[in-house]
């Protein structure tokens, strides 16, 4: 592990060499740390701005001593400003970084000044003496909101938190009082310590502002955010606010996890198993797996870390069975509001092409009629296109995996994504002949103008006519536009609202008795095998939305209902759902991973390559195979063959990708170590001509 000490002792007369990371990618050989001259020693972690080629740049003092091969003092160019109004990065700070770097195959400098707010790059001397003054965050405030007294489920939490000797797996129904666990939770942690930092990580931050609400009401003006929705200034203060210790409580998205937190004791995970902790870009980390890393490397301090969720992750929820986190479970409702009941549509059985079978549309209509709202969930993930059988229920599978093959329409190809096996497109339905064979999951794009005139008679309690609401990427573009859709459902403006995922997170809607899925079969057969996982989690989330209010189903005599329309009413996802079983699905989920050796029984990297043409980037992903020949590892992981990726062309350039596969992590993680070096090496191998970029994913969640 990297320690404090100065990197050399100062020597005379002409200072000392001290190793500092600035923001470039590893290649050529070269890693992003680099030596600088000073005139004395500095302390790991301090900022310092110095010469890069003709630029000047941010970097941090690094906590090693530079290499052999540096050049002589003398010829080395020399720290041209150190931001001393600053106190250095902690120390286990730096190590995050460090593990990040290794761990996701990036230079330490890219992913340190990645780690660092914006602003810090354009900010001089004066302008930080000007920000220090006006830092939020000053101070504990006293409760502004009195905690409610724990129930025992609760209390037990709380305390197995406070003595956990691993990550904690908060399991409990979506009102099952989690997050007053993680407020109390913090609460203590804060009380003991009077200097104590709480690091609180949500999937959105927008999504739900009711959270950021009661956090503030509790710990004040303690609290400090962290997300992508800031202006640079604000993100900048609060960061500071956070590495000058005066925040307390740092609540914020994935970019959170990276905030300097000198005294960070507690890290809450909120909705762990949701894929915004996994970044798409840079080093594409995950947010909750290195909170589990940064809690680990604190624990001699007594920080802890909590995994939130009513579906976990199955990485999570395995771990738990195993024994490396801790399970805690929530198992009631506070307040004993009923969960949905779970009917199923068997869309085989309803008139073809009908966007709502005719039973739904009744099902609605009453409803409204009766003054309650209903909620439509709408999938629009990009999932891979699977073809299917609309007569039969025959899918696409996969012959050689438990993958379903994709639809390439551009090639009239079917392809694995897991293996690279190819098929053409079959003229007619294998098992059953039919000819009109279809991707799943089309044509719902209709459905608002169709509901549009289902309801155009009816009529509310109050006389006026229906609304129907939406509520997706483009109607909520911004936060405020989605502020304004959410009151207007709240409000009671809205009759019945259609919508995507973001419909089904968190939200406390007070009277909306019905929902119903309209189309998820594209999720249960998506090439993506997360797919169920998600489907599941989907609608589990988007079902405790129906019924929150006992005492408004009690005054309307209703019963909270979750209708999913589907071609496949056997599935054992459903069976699942009906009871709201989450820990069977997982079981069943999780030894169907099992057989097919996929994660969490197996750890998966995917290199992925663009290029001019599909040619260029397969060849180019063939040539890096090669390279990992003989390597440390290569033994133990398999790679498979490269393929097109399913969106293949994307603003001119096209994509193909490569899966490595293992059983052992570290042996996949020694060969990406010894196998990086050489893809950067490979720029001026021939098949390296019209490749634009390549990267590597080390945990892909999707592919
Ligand atoms: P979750 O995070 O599991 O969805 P919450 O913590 O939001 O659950 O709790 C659900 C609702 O119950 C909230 O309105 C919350 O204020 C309330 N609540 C939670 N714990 C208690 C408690 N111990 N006493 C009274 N109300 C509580
Ligand atoms: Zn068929
Ligand atoms: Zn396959």
């Amino acid at each position: 592990a990297p320690s404090a000490l100065p990197p050399e002792p100062p020597a005379a007369g002409d200072g000392v060499a001290l190793t500092v990371v600035v923001p470039m990618p590893a290649h050529g050989g070269l890693d992003a740390r680099l030596s600088y001259r000073h005139p004395h020693a500095l302390p790991a972690g301090t900022l310092v701005r110095v010469p890069l080629g003709r630029r000047t740049v941010l970097g941090v003092v690094w906590p090693e001593a530079p290499d052999g091969a540096a050049p002589a003092r003398e010829a080395l160019r020399p720290v041209q400003e150190v931001l001393s109004a600053l106190p250095p990065l902690p120390d286990e700070w730096c190590a995050l970084v460090a593990f990040a770097a290794r761990y996701y195959q990036r230079s330490v400098g890219e992913v340190a000044l990645a780690a660092l707010p914006p602003a810090l790059r354009a900010l001089d001397a004066a302008g930080l003496q000007r920000r220090l003054a006006r830092l939020p965050g000053a101070g504990v405030a006293a409760p502004a909101a009195p905690a409610p007294p724990l129930t025992p489920d609760q209390q037990a939490a709380v305390q197995a938190i406070a003595a956990a000797d691993r990550p904690v797996l908060l399991f409990g129904a979506t009102g099952s009082g989690k997050t007053e666990v993680y407020l109390q939770a913090a609460a203590q942690v804060l009380q003991r310590d009077a200097q104590a930092q709480v690091l609180m990580l949500v999937p959105e931050i927008n999504l739900t502002p009711q959270l950021e609400a009661r956090v503030r009401a509790r710990f004040g003006a303690a609290v400090v955010t962290l997300h992508s929705g800031l202006t640079p200034a604000q993100r900048l203060r609060h960061w500071l606010a956070a590495h000058l210790g005066q925040a307390r409580v740092v609540l914020g998205t994935r970019t959170a996890v990276w905030a300097s937190l000198p005294r960070l004791r507690l890290i809450v995970v909120d909705e762990e198993h949701d894929p915004s902790y996994k970044s798409q870009e840079g080093a594409r980390h995950s947010a909750r797996d290195l909170a589990v890393v940064r809690a680990h490397r604190l624990a001699a301090h007594g920080c802890r870390v909590v995994l939130g969720s009513a579906t976990p992750s199955l990485e999570s929820w395995h771990a738990a069975q195993q024994g490396r986190y801790r399970l805690v479970e929530l198992p009631d409702r506070i307040g004993g509001a009923a969960r949905p009941v779970l009917r199923l549509l068997d869309l085989r059985q309803q008139p073809r092409g009908a966007l709502l079978a005719p039973a739904l549309l009744e099902a609605i209509q009453a409803r409204v009629a009766r003054g309650e709202q209903a909620l439509l969930l709408l999938n629009r993930r990009g999932y891979a296109p699977v073809l299917a059988c609309a007569d039969c229920g025959w899918t696409s599978g996969c012959p050689h995996c438990s993958a379903h093959l994709v639809f390439h329409k551009a090639e009239r190809a079917l392809r694995c994504h897991h293996c690279g096996h190819a098929a053409p497109v079959p003229r007619a339905c294998p098992e059953c002949g039919n000819v009109d064979l279809v991707p799943l999951g089309r044509g719902t794009q209709r459905l608002e103008e169709h509901l549009e005139q289902a309801l155009a008679d009816l009529r509310r309690p109050d006389g006026t006519p229906v609304r129907i609401g939406r509520l997706d990427a483009d109607t909520a573009r911004t936060p405020q536009a989605l502020q304004q859709r959410l009151a207007e459902v709240h409000r009671g403006d809205v009759d019945v609202l259609v919508g995507t995922q973001m419909v089904a997170k968190g939200h406390d809607f007070r009277r909306i008795t019905l929902v119903a899925a309209v189309n998820p079969d594209g999720a249960l057969f998506a090439s993506d095998w997360r797919a169920p996982e998600r489907l599941f989690a989907l609608l589990l989330q988007a079902g405790g939305r129906a019924g929150r209010d006992a005492a408004f189903m009690a005054a309307q005599g209703s019963r909270a209902e979750l209708w999913v329309q589907t071609a496949y009413p056997q599935h054992p996802l459903f069976a699942a759902l009906a009871r709201h079983d989450y820990p069977g699905f997982a079981a069943q989920q999780l030894e169907e991973r099992r057989a097919a050796g996929m994660p969490p029984f197996a750890h998966q990297a995917l290199l992925r390559a663009e290029a001019r043409t599909l040619e260029a980037a397969l060849a180019w992903l063939r040539l890096a195979a090669a390279q990992a020949d003989g390597l440390p590892g290569r033994a133990h992981v398999t790679l498979y063959a490269p393929v097109p990726m399913t969106m293949v062309r994307l603003a001119g350039v096209e994509r193909a990708q490569l899966l490595l596969e293992s059983a052992r992590r570290p042996a996949l993680q020694a060969l990406l170590a010894a196998w990086t070096p050489r893809l950067h090496a490979l720029r001026g191998a021939s098949a390296a001509r019209g490749l634009l970029r390549w990267a590597i994913d080390v945990d892909p969640l999707g592919y």
